[in-house]
């Protein structure tokens, strides 16, 4: 691979930039024993880009962020900027980013790690082996929609509305997102919808099917309606591979499948634009957590869902799926090995620091990978 590829870092907040150091470390280590090399940037957001700049956003970093070919983004806030006014709060800097990169899909793995098969609220053979990806639409639908409001009427009473809508590129170009990623994986995608009940889930599962007949023949489509897949999520999980629905279905199934892995400190996140010319896609990626400020400074959060996020870029970002499977296999062997940070403990286990887990992975690395 060239070794010019952009990356933006963008630690931020709290445990952001603890977790980020250990991921680093694993860049680093890509970069010497893999030839997986990228330049990278780092830059201030939300309340470190406040303290020293006075918005949580330059437009300096904005730039930079346009001009990578990934970001790979940490975690913003917390309490000493808790009284902010809105438009200032750290979070702006992170919308902002999403706005104008106009990052329209955003991607949730769900992957239970054998390992952690016990930390799953479901039964094990539900679990084992779990490996789902949800796209969700992110910048259209019911929260953006207009007409919306609350009005009161004559009598007295009030009226809250939104609108749910989608025109026929926006559901197109987030299908092609999921039947992309499809043929990186196992080659079947789901759309969810209500066209029971809503026409524009008519609308969205006509688009889907003749987007599929004209360009991505190759991939399985079935469809579903988004009560069902619900049932199905906690039912038999593991007959998705990718599903792609709306901005609400999208909000509520994301966090379903997300609890079927069982631990905030391994969620990792993707949130991808449209192709340029060349057919790049912007995409930033993150931990699903926020800045923990609850134990930030302790040396105790969990780094894995930050380095799942690394995992991602190099998968969808950059085609490098052997090197994201090196990643993946060193997390799963690390956890099978016993060590785990506090949020993940279990008896039995040796509960270690994030450092200690940089450590463990970056051994199990030099085992797997030179
Ligand atoms: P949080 O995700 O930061 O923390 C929730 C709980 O999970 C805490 O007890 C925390 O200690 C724990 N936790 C989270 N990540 C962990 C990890 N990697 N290892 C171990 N434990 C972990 O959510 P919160 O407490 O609601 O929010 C804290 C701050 O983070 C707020 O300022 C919020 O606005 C911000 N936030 C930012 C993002 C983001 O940057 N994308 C997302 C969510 C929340």
């Amino acid at each position: 691979m060239a070794a010019n590829k952009k990356i933006l870092v963008l630690p931020g907040d709290g445990i952001g930039p603890e977790v980020m150091g250990q991921v680093r470390r694993v860049v680093d280590w890509f970069a010497k024993h893999r030839a997986v090399g990228f330049d990278l940037n780092e830059g201030l957001c939300g309340g470190a880009a406040l303290d020293k700049h006075g918005t949580p956003l330059t437009d300096e970093t904005m730039a930079d962020a346009m001009d990578a070919d990934a970001v790979l983004f940490g975690s913003v806030g917390g309490p000493k900027w808790d009284d902010l006014p809105f438009e200032k709060k750290p979070e702006r800097g992170l919308l902002r980013l999403r706005k104008e990169m106009d990052l329209f899909a955003n991607l949730r793995p769900a992957v239970v790690f054998d390992p952690l098969v016990g930390a799953s609220s479901l039964k094990p053979e539900i679990v084992q082996g779990l490996d789902l990806l949800i796209i969700r639409e992110l910048t259209g639908g019911v929260y953006f929609g207009e007409p919306r409001g609350i009005e009161t009427l004559p009598d007295g009473t009030k009226r809250g509305f939104d609108t749910q809508v989608y025109t026929t590129p926006e559901i197109e170009r987030v299908a092609d997102v999921a039947f992309d990623l499809a043929r990186k994986r196992r080659n079947k995608v789901t759309s969810v919808e209500k066209a029971n009940v809503m026409h524009s889930g008519v609308l969205w599962r006509q688009t889907v099917t003749d987007l599929h007949a004209a360009k991505h023949k190759d991939v399985e489509l079935g469809h579903m309606y988004a009560d069902n897949c619900a049932m199905q999520l906690v039912r038999w999980p593991k007959q998705f591979d990718v599903i792609v629905t709306d901005n609400l279905f999208g909000d509520m199934l994301s966090d379903c499948a997300a609890m079927l892995t069982g631990s905030l400190g391994m969620l990792p996140s993707a949130s991808l634009g449209a192709p340029d010319a060349t057919g790049r896609r912007r995409a930033l990626y993150e931990p699903v957590h926020g800045s923990a400020p609850d134990i930030a400074g302790k040396g105790i959060a969990n780094p894995l869902a930050e380095l799942m996020s690394y995992s991602m870029m190099l998968r969808y970002s950059f085609d490098l799926a052997e090197d994201a499977d090196l990643v993946d296999q060193a997390i799963s062997k690390v956890l099978a090995e016993g060590k785990r940070t506090a949020d993940i403990a279990e008896a039995g286990a040796t509960t270690v620091s994030t450092g200690q887990m940089g450590d463990a992975i970056l051994d199990a690395l030099d085992r797997l990978g030179r």
